[in-house]
């Protein structure tokens, strides 16, 4: 695998050669304090492909501000800092029980669910009315004691049995009645405890590797061999989708109205409705993106590595880059964390595209953090891989024309170095845009035509691994 990114790294990349007059450019951010404080223990990235997100999302991206084995009293709760207490689970009561469905084979799509009104939903489309307790949700992690059988897993007005896997609707109430789309959701309950993972895709509408991420990664999870379970919904902003479009149909982005308000408007009440019927049930929750705007991300975690808990789960995801961002309000992962959820975002590549590459890295970090959350037993030990953890910084164009790129997605780059031009079509002149620190290229512009002020280098600098 390993070798396969690196040949696809180096099929990547023919570099453009212009003349050019030297003129520099200054970035926007001041290069993280800590970035030169690299342990001489940490391993030097190895050369996964990780592209990134968008550059409103890493905005607030700062070097992490206290040590991780100290409470994070500003952006942890309480409850986040000290040991994890269970998060309270809604009074179970007796649900359908979903079908058993063989996620592997080919199935007709699902059948639409009527839109949610209490009044209607509770007759159990089964007469199997099990009694259901409180799962145990806080099964601790690395643990290799013996099995606990699992309980069914309620979500969505159904019962998902131990050892089935399923697909569920959900539906956000928004729409008229009649025409209400529900949206897709896969299920996979293990017939052991552990666990819930949830995975969340297409949060904008145009994002596409994570749709694939998260079928590659559920399709091939086996119930009978899962401690906990998984969640998935692979194409949340379904109107967006169907639109090729990242925004909400009120033009709104979803993923800055989390959690949501059940009375706001449209982008805030499909927020809400998300997040209360199916990410409050999560313990573990991965927003996948990509970037935004015609920018490709190196794959990489956005985390808050100021919250320790956060921190920590970070460190299942293989390799992968980790980049630390506080993130912004509104956020899925912010929303999440705040709740008592670990929760982190994975970019991967570019909007509008389907990137294999990108898409096996995103689905190879997403089994190690089943592995290393016990869930999985993988087949193949590669040892205990850590990801690298940095700070980032966006150079900006400070011109406008074409912009053509010299280095390319995950180079490491050093400060002053010309990482591309922009060309004036008009006057024909041609302007550097340099380097603001020694780093790795995390996120990176495609070659397009720019204004001043377009973020096009998300420089990473490595910083200190947490809890060293
Ligand atoms: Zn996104």
């Amino acid at each position: 695998m390993l070798f396969y990114r690196l040949k696809m790294l180096t099929a990547i990349t023919t570099p453009l050669c212009l003349l050019m007059l030297a003129m520099p450019v200054m970035s926007q951010e001041e290069p993280p304090a800590s970035s030169k404080q690299k342990p001489a223990t940490q391993k030097v990235l190895l050369a996964e492909l990780a592209e990134d997100e968008n550059v409103e999302d890493v905005e607030r991206s700062e070097p992490r501000r206290i040590p991780l084995t100290a409470p994070a009293p500003e952006v942890a709760p309480a409850a986040e800092t000290a040991a994890p207490t269970p998060r309270p689970k809604r009074s179970p009561k007796p649900k359908k029980v979903a079908p058993n469905i063989d996620l592997k084979e080919v199935a007709p799509a699902p059948t639409p669910e009527p839109p949610k009104d209490p009044s209607i939903q509770d007759h159990p489309a089964t007469e199997e009315q099990a009694i259901i307790e409180p799962r145990e949700d806080t099964a601790p992690e690395m643990e290799t004691k013996d099995p606990e059988p699992a309980n069914n897993l309620v979500l969505l007005d159904s019962e998902v049995l131990p050892g089935t896997s399923t697909r569920l609707a959900w539906s956000s109430g928004i729409q008229i009645a009649g025409l209400s789309q529900p949206t897709p959701v896969l299920v996979v309950n293990g017939v052991n405890a552990g666990p819930t993972l949830c995975l969340t895709g297409t949060i904008h509408g145009d994002e596409l590797n994570g749709i694939e991420i998260i079928r590659q990664t559920m399709y091939d999870l086996d119930p009978e061999k899962l401690s906990g379970s998984v969640v998935g919904i692979p194409i949340v902003n379904l109107p967006g989708f169907q639109q090729g479009s990242r925004y909400l149909p009120d033009r709104r982005d979803l993923n800055r109205h989390f959690p949501g308000r059940p009375d706001g408007s449209l982008a805030d009440r499909i927020a809400y409705s998300l997040f209360e019927n199916i990410i409050q049930h999560c313990d573990m929750l991965v927003d996948i993106h990509t970037g935004s705007l015609k920018r490709t991300n190196l794959p990489q975690l956005r985390a808050d590595m100021n919250n320790p808990t956060v921190a920590e789960f970070t460190r299942g995801f293989d390799r992968m880059a980790v980049v630390h961002s506080s993130g912004s309000r509104g956020m899925l992962r912010t929303a999440a964390v705040n709740a008592g959820i670990r929760a982190v975002t994975l970019e991967a590549g570019e909007s509008h595209r389907i990137q294999e590459h990108q898409i096996s890295a995103g689905v190879n970090s997403l089994t190690s953090l089943m592995e290393k959350q016990g869930m999985i037993s993988r087949m193949f030990v590669w040892g205990d891989p850590q990801p690298v953890y940095y700070n980032s910084a966006w150079v900006r164009a400070n011109d406008g024309g074409i912009l053509f790129s010299k280095v390319k997605l995950g180079a490491k780059v050093s400060k002053g170095q010309v990482l591309g031009y922009i060309a004036d079509p008009i006057t024909n002149a041609q302007y550097p845009i340099h380097s603001s620190s020694d780093g790795r290229i995390i996120g990176m512009a495609v070659d397009q035509v720019v204004m001043a002020g377009f973020a096009a280098y998300h420089i990473g600098t490595e910083a200190k691994v947490p809890g060293e």
